[in-house]
């Protein structure tokens, strides 16, 4: 960057961040100018509409950006400690030191909201303001006075520091720990009802659950939706039948316990559970897949819900049967001892199925909400993959999106050079895989090797073994990781590479993730096939096919470029045009073929003299620009030296025995030799006839005297 603008950047940089201490500083100053009788009072609304107006602003700012630092709380606050104090000062000495302790109204707020390099800092500010007042209105007595105040003000701060922020960090924990529980509770009601089967969703994690967007609201919603309709019919079974209690009870999944799901209940002292599910008519409702009732004295011992058990009459469990299954119990008690009627059996058995039906309806709705999602986010990694145009952005995209799908600890891209039949690891993210990046490999018995061969994505299940499977080669190690998974990236029926993901998790990819990071990978491998035709193309078009240099037309791009730069900052640039000398007669006597193997001897050639910086173009049959950026007429005149030697020095093999050819060089340097690159080229081509004139085999560099050339 230029000097001059990076100075500008900085000084505009510092203005920004200083702007805000600066006006409360320069403000304070206004303030002890009115306190002193310098400046009239009037000037205290001015101060007052300033810090108004930057207030306002800083409203509007921070609506767009965050700005959340020390620095802006620090701005903050003490122009609110500088508003309340040119407040006072207009209220007149008479009301204004009855208000005086209102600084410490801001002082307590700073204490409990800024952050605290900027409470203090504030506190400090308000001191200083202090002292600047009694030195207008007290000066001998400036620090006797300040003494008590100061310590005040800062015990008072610091006691406000340490209980507004326990305070506010304990409420913060509070509601972060009813909010995990919440969670926790929809999750564990999700997970009984079987809302989900794919593992890589919400319900499977461990763990409290992160809010997580679409899907976690989707399956609080359909928590929440069994429970209103739960509760709904219990309630209408108890008004109905007169009962005391309905109580759904749900097994867990070792299903030796029952907790209560749903209750609609008149008595108050119930117990929270989990109880057994081995005892009365409860388990012989479970054992046998039928209601089962008890009347009598005892029915009270089969009602496991209640802590002071009210009289019972008649208990009736039902057993709720999903699929075969046995989920849970639905049990009703009465205080009547009157038997449960086939009909009100009926009715129970009725509600089961209704709640059901209630359960399988939001089933199916959360399994569609997570295809829904599941398909937004394919269509959002193809959309990347779509537009990436480079083989680096297709493997990041194709990553990315994988990290979608499925959870895993690392991923690695492997490509297959078929030609050489060997693999290299092109890309490696996450635990321990970085160094195995551009690790090359034969095409063996290995993992890899078996996918791109075979177009199917192994371990076979998922099932990895990384004892008697090798994923690349040996002395090529994988971090050990009980879930590994090769998907081959194919493209027309031809797998150009693998996608290896590695998890922690045991079974971390079986079938519920697999066949959608399948797609992934073939999306990604067409992306791939499509960045490398797009590098291939543009190779095309800026490379000269026989030598891969660049060709006449790129050259001439970047010439405008180097031109732009040399002049903008006075630096020289040469220009050497080399030709190979009587080249005609290499076509002549050892044929096209060798001429053409010369023309590429002598680009390996100039390939290995130059620099990074350097330029090398093929401009014609056998002759070649060289454009070398800061180097003078002494500079070029060497580079070209080189370059004639090392002709000089390959010696060529045919049939017809061994030859050497020589070259000749004309260097032209920018600004004395010419300003454009037409002028400039022109030099230097005047300087390279000048060398076939003198005999060949020869560098010149231009000069207004090389003869031929006008003054
Ligand atoms: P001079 O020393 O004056 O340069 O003599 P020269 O014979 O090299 O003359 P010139 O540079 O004019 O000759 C260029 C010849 O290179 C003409 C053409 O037959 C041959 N040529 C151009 N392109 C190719 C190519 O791609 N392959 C081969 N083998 N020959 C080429
Ligand atoms: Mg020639
Ligand atoms: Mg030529």
């Amino acid at each position: 960057m230029d000097p001059l603008v990076r100075a500008a950047y900085v000084t505009q940089n510092l203005l920004a961040r200083c702007f805000g201490m600066a006006l409360s500083v320069g403000l304070a100053l206004v303030l002890a100018a009115v306190q002193s009788g310098r400046l009239s009072p009037i000037c205290l609304w001015l101060v007052l509409a300033t810090l108004g107006l930057t207030l306002a602003t800083r409203i509007r700012s921070r609506r767009r950006v965050a700005t959340d630092s020390v620095r802006h709380d620090l701005e903050l606050f003490t122009q609110l400690v500088l508003a309340v104090r040119a407040g006072l000062l207009l209220l007149g000495p008479t009301i204004g030191q009855s208000w005086s302790a209102s600084v410490y109204v801001v002082l307590m707020l700073a204490a409990a909201f800024a952050r605290p390099g900027a409470a203090f800092g504030t506190l400090v500010y308000a001191m200083a303001l202090e002292a600047a007042a009694l030195g207008v209105t007290n000066p001998s007595q400036i620090l006797e006075r300040l003494w008590p105040q100061a310590t005040l003000a800062t015990i008072f701060t610091s006691l406000n520091f340490v209980v507004f922020r326990a305070e506010i960090a304990r409420v913060r924990r509070l509601s972060r720990e009813r909010i995990d529980a919440e969670l926790q509770r929809t999750k564990d009601a999700a997970r009984s009802y079987r809302l989900l089967t794919t593992p890589s969703s919400a319900v499977e994690r461990t763990g409290p659950l992160p809010i997580r967007g679409n899907e976690d609201r989707a399956l609080s919603a359909a928590v929440e939706e069994i429970h209103a309709a739960s509760q709904f019919a219990l309630d209408l079974l108890r008004r109905a039948l007169n009962l005391k209690s309905v109580v759904l009870l749900w097994l867990d999944s070792g299903r030796q316990r029952l907790s209560i799901h749903e209750i609609s209940s008149l008595h108050d002292g119930i117990k929270a559970g989990p109880f057994s599910a081995k005892d009365g008519v409860i388990a012989a409702a479970l054992a046998q897949q039928k209601p089962m009732t008890w009347v009598g004295s005892r029915a009270a011992r089969h009602v496991p819900y209640y802590s002071e058990p009210p009289p019972v009459g008649g208990v009736c469990a039902v057993p709720v049967v999903d699929h075969g299954h046995a989920r849970g119990v639905l049990v009703v008690d009465r205080e009547s001892t009157s038997e449960f009627s086939d009909q009100e059996q009926e009715l129970l058995q009725a509600t089961t199925r209704f709640l059901l039906r209630a359960i399988e309806n939001e089933r199916v709705f959360v399994q569609l909400e997570a295809a829904k999602i599941e398909q937004g986010k394919l269509y959002r990694t193809a959309g990347l993959l779509a537009a990436a145009t480079t083989e680096v952005q297709v493997i990041e995209s194709g990553v990315a999106g994988a990290r979608e799908f499925a959870a895993f600890d690392f991923a690695i891209v492997t490509l297959f050079d078929k030609t050489a039949r060997e693999h290299e690891i092109c890309a490696a993210s996450g635990e321990g895989t970085e160094q195995l990046v551009s690790r090359r490999f034969k095409h063996n018995a290995g993992l890899v090797s078996m996918v791109v061969s075979n177009r199917h994505p192994l371990p076979y299940r998922g099932d990895y073994d990384p004892i008697r499977q090798l994923v690349f080669e040996r002395g090529i190690d994988l971090p050990v990781l009980p879930s590994l998974l090769v998907l081959p990236l194919v493209v027309h029926d031809r797998a150009l590479g693998t996608l290896i993901l590695g998890s922690k998790r045991k079974s971390a990819f079986g079938e519920s993730v697999r066949p959608t990071l399948e797609v992934l990978a073939s999306h990604t491998a067409v992306s791939l096939a499509n960045a490398r035709m797009l590098t291939r193309l543009e190779e095309l078009a800026t490379t000269d096919g026989m030598t891969g240099l660049m060709n006449r037309r790129t050259l001439l791009e970047v010439v405008a470029n180097k031109l732009r730069a040399a002049r903008r900052f006075g630096k020289p640039l040469s220009v050497l045009v080399c030709d190979i000398d009587h080249f005609k007669r290499v076509n002549d006597t050892y044929g096209h073929e060798v001429g053409d193997q010369v023309i590429k001897g002598f680009a390996d050639a100039l390939r290995r003299i130059k620099r990074d910086i350097d330029v090398v173009a093929r401009i014609g049959g056998e002759e070649f620009v060289f454009l070398c950026e800061q180097t003078s007429d002494q500079g070029g005149l060497q580079l070209a030296e080189r370059i004639r030697a090392e002709l000089e020095a390959m010696r060529f093999t045919t049939e017809k025995g061994e030859f050497q050819v020589t070259s000749s060089v004309g260097v032209a340097t920018f600004p004395a030799a010419g300003q454009e690159w037409e002028s400039l080229f022109r030099s230097a081509d005047e300087a390279l006839y000048a060398s076939k004139r003198g005999g060949r085999n020869r560098v010149t560099l231009w000069s207004s005297k090389l003869p031929g050339v006008a003054a």
